[in-house]
Order: structure tokens, then C-alpha cells, then sequence
């Protein structure tokens, strides 16, 4: 009886393998509009191919805005509209994107970066208060921590958690190195090699949140507006979709009650989930370092092939 009971208990409550799950996302594009030069592409032909890969998976995603990249100017200004004009939510991720970790980043300092990106982002379609901390890092000391707590919350901003973190600025960083070598170089293995990677971090983080919440929570993916994903978010969300997940808004997501939670630790930060069980003294669970490894395992791989 009670094995019939066990057995009916994990039929109803384990995703089943290789079928299509109840697994969502959320995608979300930090740093941009990125007005830097980089090979193959332009920034507005970037900027088009990132949104065109949102429209072709019809899925609505947000840019989280540093404004110093681009839309300080306006061209990169009009880059940032056409996401809210598609649709898409925008965010924010302050001026100049200081670290709030350093000793030498007052609190005031940074509080006056939020104010500044919103009085830029504020006029333009999709705007939402959602601030992302940059580099994840939501103070070095309790004090900066929760003063940026009772900030947000003062400004009716929302802490845009990120809960499936990847290294996708490692892959960035090294394709343009490839490129700038040899721009006909073959860049398929590093396209293998990243989709290999954020197929990894998503399995991690999904099983992350079955260990601390019994359940899939709709997962917000962190990317950056950069080449990498100019020329390659298509695949990626070809290959989630393939996998059976599906692809949700940021602010469905963000609907879910997880992303209310407040870690207590004294200093806050990356995916949420990670932030979660380190806080519950759960940090060292099979396999975490690949979650903090900035891609280095993925790096090695292609070291191996000659990149
Ligand atoms: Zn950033």
C-alpha cells in the first residue's frame, strides 16, 4: 500500500524523462545596446539579429540597460526602443555598471547609477522597474545589502533575480579573440561548445530547484547583448525547445513567488537558487563548481581543439 502510494507520489511529482515537461524560461539580455565594434556584424545588425531570434521563437524577453554601452547616445537610444517597440520589457542596469562589491562603490554611489539609468530608460516603451545588480553582486557588507533592499523597495523597483546563470561573455570574449586572429576562422566548435554550455547550466539549475523547492520554477536566463548571442540565441532556443522547455515572458516569471524570496547571507548574489542554498548551507552539492567555473570547462575543451 504504502509502496502504491510512494510510486503514485513520484509518477505525479518527477518530471518524466525524455518527454516534453512543464519546464519554462524566461530570457533576459544584460549590458546592451552594446554600441561596440565587433567582427562579422554592426551593432544595429546585432541588435536586429538578437530581436528577430526572440520573434522567429515568438518569445518576449527584456534588455537590461547600461547606458554608458550605448544609449547614452541616441543611436544606441533607438537600439534600446526597438526592443520595447517588439514588445520586449526593459530594465535596468545602471550607468556605468560599477561593482557594488567594491569598497571604493558607496552605497549612495550606486544608488545614484539606478537613478540616472531610469531617468534614461523611464520614457521608452516595455520600461518596467526591475533593476539588475551588475555582476550579480548585491554588496560586499549586511549594510550595502540591505540598504539596496530597502532601496529598491523605496523606489518600487523589483531585484530582477536570475536563477539559470551562464558564462555565455566567456564564449563572447572568445570568439571575437578567434575572429580578430583569423576572421575566416571555423567558429562552429565554439557554437557547439556553447550550446553545450548553457544546455548543462540549465539542466543544473533545473535539478537546483527541484533540491530546494520540490517543483520547476520558470528559469530567467541570464545572456548578454553581445555577438556570441547575435549570431546564436536562435540555436539556443531551437535547442531548448527541443528539449521540452518553453519559453515564458520575464514578467510571468518573475509572477512566480520564488522570485519574492530575500536570501539571508550576509553577502548576496549570483543565480538566485545558488544564492539560496548557500544560504541554507547547501553550497556543495554534486557538481556546483561548473556553476561558478566562468566556462573554464568549456574553455579547456576548445584549448584541446586548437581555440
Ligand atoms: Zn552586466
Amino acid at each position: 500500500m504504502i509502496a502504491r502510494l510512494l510510486a503514485a507520489l513520484i509518477l505525479c511529482c518527477l518530471p518524466a524523462a525524455g518527454v516534453a515537461s512543464a519546464q519554462s524560461f524566461a530570457v533576459t539580455l544584460d549590458d546592451g545596446p552594446h554600441l561596440n565594434e565587433t567582427p562579422l556584424l554592426s551593432p544595429a545588425e546585432r541588435n536586429r539579429a538578437l530581436l528577430d531570434a526572440l520573434a522567429k521563437h515568438k518569445v518576449k524577453g527584456a534588455l537590461f540597460v547600461t547606458v554608458q554601452n550605448g544609449a547614452a547616445r541616441p543611436e544606441g537610444l533607438a537600439l534600446a526602443r526597438a526592443w520595447g517597440e517588439a514588445g520586449h520589457f526593459i530594465g535596468n542596469h545602471t550607468m556605468t555598471h560599477p561593482d557594488l562589491n567594491k569598497a571604493d562603490v558607496t552605497l549612495a554611489k550606486y544608488q545614484e547609477e539606478i537613478l540616472a539609468c531610469d531617468a534614461v530608460i523611464r520614457e521608452l516603451p516595455g520600461y518596467r522597474k526591475w533593476f539588475r545588480f551588475t555582476y550579480l553582486r548585491e554588496g560586499n557588507t549586511p549594510e550595502k545589502r540591505d540598504g539596496m533592499r530597502a532601496f529598491l523597495k523605496e523606489q518600487g523597483y523589483r531585484n530582477a533575480y536570475v536563477t539559470l546563470d551562464t558564462s555565455d561573455w566567456r564564449f563572447d570574449s572568445k570568439l571575437r579573440e578567434v575572429l580578430a586572429r583569423d576572421p575566416k576562422a571555423d567558429i562552429e566548435p565554439i557554437k557547439r561548445l556553447y550550446l553545450d554550455h548553457l544546455w548543462q547550466r540549465a539542466q543544473a539549475y533545473r535539478d537546483l530547484a527541484w533540491k530546494l523547492q520540490g517543483r520547476d520554477i520558470p528559469q530567467v536566463l541570464l545572456l548578454h547583448h553581445n555577438l556570441v548571442n547575435a549570431l546564436w540565441l536562435d540555436d539556443a532556443l531551437t535547442m531548448l525547445k527541443q528539449k521540452g522547455w518553453r519559453g515564458v515572458s520575464p514578467e510571468e516569471a518573475y509572477a512566480d513567488p520564488i522570485y519574492a524570496l530575500q536570501p539571508d547571507r550576509p553577502a548576496a548574489g549570483q543565480s538566485l537558487l545558488l544564492s539560496m542554498s548557500r544560504s541554507l548551507g547547501l553550497g556543495r552539492f554534486d557538481g556546483w563548481e561548473r556553476l561558478v567555473d566562468d566556462g573554464e570547462f568549456e574553455m579547456q575543451a576548445l584549448k584541446k581543439l586548437g581555440y
